[in-house]
């Protein structure tokens, strides 16, 4: 079968939910026996979001092979267990690099290079880029941004020039808002059918329309925006607010999305769709209903900023029938006076990821709080960090003990920038970032976590390390570093052995934990706190 294009627009309004509809049609498709990839092109020109600050973008998430993306890869990986690549994440900034390379390089002698057609053409070959490597039946292209914004523009000319080429193996489907009027009592369609308008007007005529609401349509009103669209009335598509965003699959689902999908790309014979996994997810997560609870320490009060994480523990809770509330605490406002106050009526602790000194004093004591009452925590990254200069004060007895990302004078670095990035100067793309091996030592309880395996790949995105020098000092008093880079001998796990769970890891677990398959060290956390309930 030739690849068949789906590209998703969104109207009206950012935040519609755009990744979660993505994520949830590939999904479907999946079940159905498709092989599908899921792609991000986002019209912003930072190359990538790895120098945005999560109060702009939420949170960086970040692919295997290394490339810092936006957080919807996070959905499109934990709903359907595909693995992405720096191929699905594209921006204007990588469209324009590589166009203006391509042009130093005398590319395009004798010729002047504008939007329309060398910009295009790049995102056009972008967007086919995944297919032509690796065979997909269906390629899921999320276009960020809302119709109508300046940057969208070169990105919906692509899209329309796409769709011709491809004849009938494209379709668009647009996501608009319906907001409801409390006054009137009305839901609205007229963003809608102006959103559509404009899409229309840029030469798009979307087969599939998805409408974002907080009350449920009417008949009419589907008849109505299928009138006024141009589609179909079984092409409208409702998506109301559900309790989890994990139900959506089978929302769409029981309206179809994937069939009329599958029926404007001409394909006659359809399998059923195998759901059995995630329907059990689905029930065991209804059931779930003894709370959790967990502390986020972090310094970004936004709901997104640590997404991969709660989501990571939200499935980990499910699996142990417990209903996961992870309550973010303001590292900023933890101090040595009310930790037991913030702290103690929590189930578990887990210390979150950063940069800079922002809050740095809080995470501090949040480790040393959970470490003297032994309350299972999970450092993660800067967390790990955090949890070793704490252990290097308090019971090393370094009380100067620091990072030298906080404090470059510190006499006791016992956190360190790592060799290879002293002499990066561009922040862009240059931390260690994807997967690298760590050796687990065998007996430790991470490696019980693991399932007795001996090595693992993780995914990582920091500039700093814990330094070797003071190995052997924190292990003489107990804390363990229990997973080791086999190839620069970089410490990636500590534990304190002797503890209910305090395990501290460099790489971040939550980037790989996906609803089917949970991460093993999420699972453990979790199965602790639970016990510590
Ligand atoms: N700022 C720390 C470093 O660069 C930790 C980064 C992180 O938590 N992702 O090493």
């Amino acid at each position: 079968m030739d690849t068949k294009y789906l590209f998703i627009t969104g109207g009206v309004a950012s935040s519609l939910g755009k990744g979660i509809i993505s994520a949830s049609l590939g999904k479907l498709l999946q079940a159905r026996g498709y092989k599908i990839t899921i792609q991000k092109f986002d019209p912003y020109i930072n190359i990538d979001p790895g120098t945005l600050n999560p109060y702009e973008h939420g949170e960086c998430y970040v692919t295997a092979d290394g490339q810092e993306t936006d957080l919807d890869l996070g959905h499109y990986e934990r709903f359907t267990g595909i693995r992405t690549t720096r191929d699905n994440s594209v921006t204007t900034g990588k469209i324009y690099l590589s166009v203006i390379e391509r042009e130093r390089r005398g590319d395009y002698l004798g010729k002047t290079i504008q939007v329309v057609p060398h910009i295009t053409d790049e995102i056009k070959r972008r967007i086919r880029l995944n297919a032509s490597k690796e065979h997909f039946d269906f390629v899921i292209t999320e276009i960020g941004g809302t119709i109508g914004d300046i940057e969208s523009q070169p990105f919906l000319e692509a899209i329309r020039q796409l769709r011709w080429e491809l004849g009938r193996n494209a379709i668009n489907i647009h996501l608009t808002y319906v907001p409801y009027l409390a006054a009137a009592g009305e839901l609205k369609t007229k963003p809608t059918q102006t959103s559509v308008k404009q899409l229309q007007g840029l030469g798009i005529q979307p087969e599939v329309l998805v409408l974002r609401t907080e009350h449920d349509l009417s008949d009419d009103l589907r008849a109505k925006v299928a009138h006024f669209c141009n589609v179909g009335v079984e092409a409208v598509i409702q998506s109301q607010d559900l309790p989890s965003i994990y139900e959506v699959p089978m929302n769409m689902l029981r309206q179809g999305l994937d069939l009329i999908c599958l029926k404007h790309l001409g394909i006659k014979q359809i399998t059923e769709p195998d759901l059995g996994d995630w329907i059990d997810f689905l029930e065991r997560s209804g059931r779930a209903s003894r709370i959790l609870d967990i502390a986020l320490v972090g310094k970004y009060d936004l709901q997104d900023a640590y997404k991969s994480i709660t989501e990571s523990l939200t499935h980990a809770g499910v699996y142990h029938d417990r209903k996961v509330k992870a309550t973010f605490v303001s590292s900023e406002e933890i101090t040595a006076d009310n930790a037991k106050e913030k702290l103690s009526g929590f189930n578990g602790i887990v210390i979150c990821p950063g940069f800079g000194k922002r809050g740095i004093k809080g995470k501090i004591i949040a480790a040393e709080y959970a470490r003297t009452n032994d309350i299972p925590a999970f450092g993660i990254c800067l967390g790990m960090q955090m949890m070793v200069i704490e252990f290097a004060r308090n019971v090393l007895k370094l009380p100067l003990a620091n990072s030298a990302e906080i404090d470059p004078a510190t006499p006791d670095n016992v956190i360190d920038i790592m060799e290879e990035q002293k002499s990066v100067t561009n922040m862009g793309g240059t931390m260690r970032l994807g997967e690298y091996d760590c050796e687990i030592v065998p007996g430790s309880n991470v490696w019980e976590a693991y399932g007795r395996v001996s090595s693992v790949r993780e995914r990582h995105r920091h500039r700093y390390e814990v330094n070797n020098n003071y190995r052997d000092a924190l292990e003489a008093e107990g804390m363990k570093c229990v997973g080791i880079n086999p190839k620069n001998d970089l410490v990636e796990i500590v534990e304190i052995p002797r503890h209910k769970w305090y395990i501290g890891t460099q790489f971040h677990p939550e980037y790989s934990s996906t609803v089917l398959c949970p991460h093993p060290l999420f699972m453990d956390f979790i199965k602790a706190c639970a016990e510590n309930d």
